[in-house]
């Protein structure tokens, strides 16, 4: 059935009272602890949002540590060395975040007077931030009124409010975000954002765990779930192994070790290319060097970092934080 086939959610103040009541209560037995979720320190909760795009929750904190142990400000990131940046970054997947944090510190201090804005029209011009990292920041950095909407959150409020099974299949992005506006307790956003994140993670997870849930008696999906019917899967991530993610990846990985400039043919034999490989290296590389990761020396020599930092658009697609 799709949303538009259901009854239009009705939100009665008793409605909207019970679900906040009972999610905040859970989340502050069952809530994770981050140091950012506290810290009300926009930088932190910054890379704490970057670093969780695509990323799962057990690896976040190690990442943002990381991080934050090598630029501990938003002045230290904005001169950070790309190439420092991004072993920083390491092995964590989807590199271009690293330089999107330190394109965006250094848009601060050129734009900003070396802090991040509070505005969201202002964040959302910072290279790298979309509306779930402005979102992030406003909440946790400067405890405003930001409704911060990932696929977690997406899922519970899809489920509970509008009775969907699987919501980014069933109703729109729009009205989804007007849902999570409406119910953002006011001044409380801080909590709030986390609680629907880690409830989403934990207990209405892609197979609910209704039987255990706290709001299963307001929630417009129950039923559903109750009759047999089930959350058809989301579509997968294509296969790694053998994806040109996997061997720009690899060549990443070798000029993070790598002292210096790499000549073309050591590259090719430190990153395991046969030689049918080569092609197929050598455009990834040329790739690599147009979206600022690397740089190609005279005489074809390869050395980590670019040129093109803070220009890199990726926008995030939101994740618990
Ligand atoms: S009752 Fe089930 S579907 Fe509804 S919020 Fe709880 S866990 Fe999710």
């Amino acid at each position: 059935m799709t949303a538009s086939a259901r009854a239009a959610p009705v939100l009665t103040p008793q409605r909207v009272g019970a679900l906040r009541r009972r999610l905040l209560a859970w989340y502050d037995v069952e809530g994770g602890e981050f140091p950012w979720r506290a810290a009300r320190d926009p930088y932190a909760a910054l890379v704490a949002a970057v670093c969780s795009q695509q990323t799962q929750m057990a690896r976040v904190l190690p990442l943002w540590e990381r991080w934050m142990a090598a630029f501990p400000t938003l002045a230290g990131a904005a001169v950070a060395d790309d190439a420092n940046a991004l072993r920083v970054w390491g092995g964590a997947g989807y590199p271009r975040r690293a330089l999107s944090i330190v394109g965006t510190a250094r848009v601060c201090v050129r734009e900003h007077g070396g802090a991040l804005p509070r505005d969201e029209v202002a964040l959302l011009a910072l290279p790298g931030v979309g509306p779930f990292t402005a979102a992030i920041v406003r909440c946790f950095g400067w405890g405003d009124d930001a409704a911060a909407i990932d696929t977690n959150v997406v899922r519970v409020l899809g489920r509970v409010v509008h009775g969907d099974l699987q919501p980014a299949r069933e109703t729109s992005g729009a009205v989804l975000a007007a849902t999570a506006r409406r119910l953002l307790p006011p001044g409380d956003a801080g909590r709030w954002n986390p609680a629907l994140m880690d409830y989403g993670a934990r207990v209405c997870t892609p197979r609910p765990r209704c039987e255990a849930c706290v709001v299963a008696t307001v929630c417009a999906a129950r039923p559903r779930f109750a009759r047999g019917e089930r959350a058809e899967p989301l579509r997968r991530q294509p296969a790694y192994a053998g994806s040109d993610r996997e061997w720009r990846g690899r060549i990443l990985r070798v000029l993070r070790a790598s002292d210096g400039a790499l000549g073309g043919e050591e590259l090719l034999a430190r990153v395991g290319a046969a030689p049918g490989d080569a092609a197929r290296v050598r455009a990834l590389v040329a790739a690599l060097a147009r979206e600022g990761f690397v740089t190609v020396e005279r005489a074809g020599r390869v050395v980590l970092g670019g040129a093109a930092c803070g220009e890199l658009g990726a926008r995030d697609g939101g994740a618990a934080v």
